[in-house]
């Protein structure tokens, strides 16, 4: 199993390279587009041919690399069913599995952070992992205040979904702002001061008391990504 987390330092994205072993075909999730040829160069050295390139959702903080990456590798760039980038060459719902060699993903619709907002589950001989996006952070969760966000989807998305899975699936997110990189879901069950809350009511008046400044790309970054980063 190969695993790589990757980390952009502008935008404190994690991006994620996935594959069953060496010298097979890899998927990678939310890559950005100012390290496109880094990842053309990672996939060269693992000898890995890179299959997929997806995103969790429409990202207003920095630009994917999906298109670049389909243009120059011939990867299937993918993004949600409810995304408005027309320009992927396919989209993804609920209960899909992405296949790479002997790799699958499951797919899983976790709205709230966007409308768009999906989570991957791996189960990979024993080895889990959720690759999260925004919308379960290490002790934190992804914003609900634009983007059709909305903190009741949200909620669901957490405790129906994603805190359902077995405790000890490593949980991978689209961000960290303070220096975390993995947990677990029974750490974030215990730990996650979002996730102590008694009612979807009371987590939907915690996301709205968080008054937070809007991110600095939205404005550039989402239409770029709308169109899978193409800038203009
Ligand atoms: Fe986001």
């Amino acid at each position: 199993m190969i695993l790589r987390q990757l980390f952009d330092q502008d935008t404190f994205t994690y991006t994620y390279l996935l594959a069953a072993e060496l010298s097979s075909k890899a998927i990678i999730i939310d890559p950005v587009n100012t390290h496109t040829e880094m990842y053309i160069q990672l996939c060269r050295q693992l000898n890995l041919e890179l299959a997929y390139a997806i995103d969790t959702h429409t990202h207003a903080d920095h630009i994917t690399a999906i298109g670049e990456l389909r243009h120059s590798t011939s990867c299937v760039s993918m993004v949600g069913h409810e995304s408005m980038a027309d320009c992927a060459s396919s989209k993804f719902s609920d209960n899909d599995v992405i296949e790479a060699g002997n790799l699958e993903l499951v797919v899983l619709h976790t709205p709230g952070h966007t409308d768009d907002s999906y989570s991957f589950y791996l189960d990979h001989k024993g080895f889990k992992a959720i690759f999260t996006g925004d919308t379960l952070l290490i002790r934190g969760s992804g914003r609900t205040d634009f983007q059709n966000g909305n903190a009741y989807e949200q909620y669901d998305s957490l405790f129906q979904k994603i805190l359902k899975l077995p405790g000890d699936t490593l949980v991978y997110p689209g961000h960290d702002y303070k220096g975390w990189t993995i947990s677990t879901i029974k750490e974030e069950i215990d730990w996650n001061p979002r996730l102590q809350v008694e009612s979807a009511d009371a987590y939907s008046e915690l996301m709205g008391n968080l008054k937070l400044a809007k991110p600095k790309m939205m404005d550039v970054a989402v239409p770029a990504n709308q169109s899978c980063g193409k800038i203009g």
